[in-house]
């Protein structure tokens, strides 16, 4: 049995890989934050109640990252999609009204909590089939890319989780983990708006393509949906 870990589970992309992973007959871990809440994913578990698992998981909160380890703990995980993301309003305020606050919280969502989940889930990673890390960050991370400015908060969370996917790459190397940055292209979610150009299930599409022809030659690559290399 092939089994992923997805943060931020309960809607949009998340939701979505959840369903398609579901759906090919893998073991599905979906964590969010208010699992009683979450209608729509509870709904698609009750389509496939031998294939999903819900858990709370609150991204920003360390401790509970380390219980569900601990309760996961003899689980191999083959693919953690650190998908759970923030853009904050306040960031289009833009230069002269940026919320501080905001960026600290965000920067612990978008940019802590990837690594902390790798770190906290490890060994998981280390005994499963694939051993795979999918960090869904933003072509709006790109520096090369950057030609419109602004939201500071979004752009500088996702430049600096892309790092931490690079270094991942290069660390876990040793132990034939890869890990990749996936830009899910511009996606009709809460985030995305409803001017997106492509639906979740094409985002999500793509990225499964891009995560079932993986090698350890592409660990630490930058990838859009399409196969793209994006710049850094
Ligand atoms: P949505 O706003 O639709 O969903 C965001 C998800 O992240 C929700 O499930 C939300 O849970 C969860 N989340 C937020 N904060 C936390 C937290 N502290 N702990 C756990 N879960 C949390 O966004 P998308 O589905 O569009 O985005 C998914 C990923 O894709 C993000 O990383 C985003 O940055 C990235 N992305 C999206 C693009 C787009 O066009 N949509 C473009 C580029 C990148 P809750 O319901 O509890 O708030």
């Amino acid at each position: 049995m092939t089994t992923t870990l997805i943060t931020g589970a309960n809607r949009g992309i998340g939701l979505e890989f959840v369903r398609q992973y579901a759906q090919d007959g893998w073991q599905v871990i979906a964590c969010c934050r208010q699992p009683n809440k979450a209608d729509h994913l509870n709904r698609i578990s009750e389509q496939f109640p031998d294939h999903i698992s819900i858990f709370a998981l609150d991204v920003a909160d360390h401790q509970q990252i380390e219980q569900l380890s601990r309760s996961l703990a003899s689980k191999p995980i083959d693919l953690l999609i650190n998908n759970a993301g923030v853009y904050p309003p306040s960031d289009n305020g833009g230069f002269g009204n940026i919320d501080y606050a905001a960026w600290a919280k965000t920067f612990q969502i978008n940019t802590m909590a990837p690594l902390k989940m790798t770190e906290a889930f490890i060994n998981q990673i280390s005994n499963s089939k694939l051993k795979i890390i999918a960090t869904i960050t933003s072509k709006m991370g790109s520096i090369d890319d950057n030609q419109r400015g602004g939201s500071y908060i979004y752009r500088s969370s996702k430049t600096a989780v892309n790092m931490v996917g690079k270094s991942l790459a290069i660390d876990l190397k040793p132990r034939g983990i890869t890990s990749v940055l996936l830009h899910p292209g511009w996606v009709k979610t809460d985030m995305g708006g409803q001017d997106a150009l492509i639906t979740a299930e094409q985002s999500v599409s793509g990225m499964r393509t891009i995560l079932n022809r993986l090698t350890v030659a592409d660990s630490g690559k930058f990838l859009a949906y399409d196969g793209q290399t994006i710049p850094w």
